[in-house]
């Protein structure tokens, strides 16, 4: 049974850690809700904040996917953070965003090589519901953002990311290095930045279920810092860094998008769901394939998986250890820490 006062002594002791700077996290697995009562689940530490968004319009009986929208819009807009205009530039010295957004019915709408637009969520969304396309890219993307209203941001990179270029030209050396929060000198707490100013994540995957029980899914991202110029990730492609099939589940990714790519990541996952996997399982089945795919390379890399089944569970699962994932329904609000391949 639901224990409120376990419940508001680990909510409290949450709030004064984040105050803090302290993370607390969640030990097990998060408790299984049915469908109808409405739950959102969103990558890394960011999602506790974007989390607090899409809540406000599941707790009003709202839509999933306006929910998943909403929620990820508070990242992209943080302006020194991994995501979003504030993020990171190419090796050329331009922030280029991605991002990808899908609902209950197979619709879906992505963009990348996105320049100066703030939102590219809403731009993804934009594509699914006014265009007779999927995908729009670059300069097209930018156009069409332009004429939907949004407005053309100024070029200029925030403080953080002019340091962290500035930094990473000393030596130009293109080594990505993402998402491997262990591997940070001073461990899993430390700031979500490596020393070679790169963030380890530059992403955030959400997704979510609604009082109606209908899934949606968005995913967003600055892709990795210093790549080259016109490289994509995952998180734009469908498949890839996100999936949605209303009968089954939805899932995101996070990480090395490429080795996401490789195994059309999220829409496996829902495929090994369909089979009757629990969430947690079918991630790491996913990311097993991933290890055995790179041999000895795994080592070096992370992808982490997400996964909401239609029956309100929940369950994660990375190739490194330092995954956390932020969970927000009716009953609480916490970070939980992945099960990961390498511990
Ligand atoms: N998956 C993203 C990409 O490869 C990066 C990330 O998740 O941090 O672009």
């Amino acid at each position: 049974m639901f224990d409120r006062r376990k419940f508001l002594h680990s909510s409290l002791l949450g709030s004064l850690g984040t105050l803090l700077g302290v993370k607390s996290f969640a030990a097990g697995e998060p408790p299984r809700l049915t469908t109808g009562q409405p739950v959102v689940i969103s990558t890394w530490d960011d999602g506790l904040e974007a989390n607090k968004a899409a809540w406000e319009i599941l707790s009003r009986q709202g839509r999933a996917l306006d929910a998943v929208e909403a929620g990820v819009r508070v990242t992209e807009a943080s302006q020194n953070c991994c995501v979003g205009l504030g993020a990171n530039p190419d090796r050329d010295g331009f922030v280029t965003l991605d991002a990808s957004i899908m609902d209950e019915s197979f619709n879906c709408g992505s963009v990348a090589f996105l320049e100066r637009i703030k939102h590219p969520i809403s731009v993804a969304r934009r594509v699914m519901e006014k265009t007779p396309h999927v995908m729009l890219v670059g300069s097209g993307a930018q156009q069409f953002a332009i004429a939907e209203g949004f407005p053309l941001e100024p070029l200029e990179l925030s403080e953080d990311a002019k340091r962290n270029y500035q930094q990473w030209l000393k030596t130009s050396e293109y080594k990505p290095v993402i998402n491997i929060e262990n591997r940070h000198p001073n461990g899993p707490s430390a700031p979500a930045r490596l020393e070679n100013g790169q963030w380890n994540h530059d992403t955030i995957g959400m997704v979510a279920m609604d009082a109606a029980g209908n899934l949606s899914g968005s995913c967003t991202t600055s892709g990795m810092g210093f790549k080259m110029r016109g490289r994509l990730g995952d998180s734009p492609i469908i498949g890839a860094g996100l999936f949605v099939d209303n009968e089954i589940g939805a899932v995101t990714a996070t990480g090395q998008g490429e080795d996401v790519i490789r195994i059309c990541g999220s829409h496996t996952v829902v495929e090994l769901m369909r089979q009757g996997l629990s969430p947690a399982a079918a991630c790491r089945r996913a990311v097993e394939r991933i290890v055995k795919i790179k041999g000895e390379k795994a080592a070096s890399i992370q992808v982490a998986f997400l996964a909401l089944n239609k029956k309100g569970e929940v369950g994660a699962y990375a190739i490194q250890k330092g995954f956390s994932y932020a969970l927000k329904n009716g009953k609480e609000e916490k970070l939980y820490r992945s099960e990961s391949y390498f511990s």
